[in-house]
């Protein structure tokens, strides 16, 4: 299934424990298309930037082979900038919308048949604006964040009617439900239109639920969480890239693809920025999928 990926290209400045960075590249496609470049051919990008956004961003998305032609640049404008700071939770510092304020997605024609369609972490009614462009994709998979559940609430939920599979963190789960009950969360998003929805618990692992079954994924435990940015995005690429590759939406397969997803999440964490899953290889990922599976794996008796 070729697979097209929209979301925000970003200059991101970021202060853990470990250390810091100003302005490095990141953003939701940046994330989302990198972790799914590595199950699937081709990774299609819609998106925008500024005449700022630096040489090494465009470098990245060619190594990984991720296509271009929906990439805008606006050379007279500047790039979205994201700065936060991780303690035990995540503060968002600042976030300075720049050239996306204006963005117009336009999805090329060599898109629109793309089958699986991921909608990175943007604003909802861009979200929306895709899904008008697109020849029936096969699955329609959602990120958001309390960014746009704050601002956007109804414009959010009009996307959710059109998606499949949404994927948000547990406080966006229950600010979005208002329900504190994440089993509960889950069945009411479900009736805002996903028939899926995963809740990422951060280093708690993740739910996957859908009508029939709860399924709950364990977190690879780590010691040093390097840099948490992107964990989220990277989580989505990884379970769309493995979905997109063996175009099995059965149960059995959606758990797999959580765990796909959790693996390309604990790679990223472990360096900052990008760089975690910029150079990974098809056995490392195997390696660790497998790890995942040992993780909760126990004899009856
Ligand atoms: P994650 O850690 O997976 O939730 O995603 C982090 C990425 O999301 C960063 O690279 C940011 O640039 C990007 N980001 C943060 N806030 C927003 C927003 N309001 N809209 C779009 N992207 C955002």
């Amino acid at each position: 299934m070729s697979v097209l990926v929209v979301g925000s290209l970003a200059l991101d400045s970021i202060e853990t424990p470990f250390g810091s960075v100003t302005d490095a590249v990141g953003g939701s496609a940046m994330y989302i298309s990198a972790a799914a470049s590595y199950f699937i051919n081709p990774i299609r990008l819609v998106g925008v930037v500024g005449g700022d956004f630096p040489k090494e961003g465009f470098a990245f998305l060619e190594q990984r082979k991720i296509e271009l032609e929906g990439l805008q640049v606006v050379k007279e404008g500047k790039t979205f900038r994201w700065s936060g700071r991780y303690h035990y939770e995540r503060d968002t510092l600042s976030t300075d919308l720049n050239v996306f304020e204006s963005f117009d997605p336009v999805i090329p024609d060599s898109y629109r048949k793309s089958r699986c369609v991921c909608l990175g972490n943007i604003d909802p009614v861009l979200q929306r604006k895709v899904l008008d462009q697109m020849e029936k994709p096969r699955v329609v998979i959602c990120d958001t964040m309390n960014y746009w559940i704050d601002r956007k609430m109804k414009e959010l939920r009009d996307t959710l009617r059109l998606i499949n599979v949404l994927i948000l963190n547990d406080s966006e789960a229950r600010l979005l439900s208002r329900e504190p009950n994440l089993i509960k969360a889950g069945r009411v998003i479900r009736g805002m239109g996903p028939s899926v929805v995963i809740v990422k618990k951060g280093e708690h692992g993740a739910l996957l639920m859908t009508e029939q079954m709860v399924f709950s994924a364990p977190a690879y435990p780590m010691e040093n969480i390097f840099d948490p940015t992107g964990a989220g995005d990277s989580f989505a690429g990884g379970f769309a890239g493995w979905l997109a590759r063996t175009d099995d939406m059965s149960e059995e397969n959606l758990k797999r693809a959580v765990i796909y997803g959790s693996t390309l999440a604990s790679f990223c964490v472990e360096r900052f920025g990008v760089e975690g899953i910029s150079d990974l290889t098809y056995l490392q990922i195997q390696d660790r999928f497998r790890e995942f599976k040992e993780l909760s794996r126990f004899d009856e008796d």
